[in-house]
């Protein structure tokens, strides 16, 4: 299960080969804006990601092999 929030592509043309020329956090509202380029088009755009979410330990669940990798069971939103 992949989430959906992790899959960007290219407005113009739907590439997933894409690049981030700068972040840059809004610290009024946490939000974190990219800029983002194409590399199959040239493409040049903004996109917002919201602020994190908070989720309880139960909805956690870590990974035996990797300690980074953790798998979010889900969030009542
Ligand atoms: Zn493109």
């Amino acid at each position: 299960m992949t989430p959906k929030i992790a899959f960007f592509s290219c407005p113009s043309c739907e590439s997933k080969n894409i690049g981030v020329i700068s972040t840059h956090r809004i610290l009024s509202t946490l939000e974190t804006v990219r800029y983002r380029k194409c590399r199959d088009c040239d493409h040049k755009w903004y996109s917002v990601q919201p602020p994190e979410i908070p989720v309880e330990k139960w909805q956690v669940e870590w990974s035996q092999d990797f300690k980074d990798k953790v798998k979010i069971l889900g969030t009542k939103l």
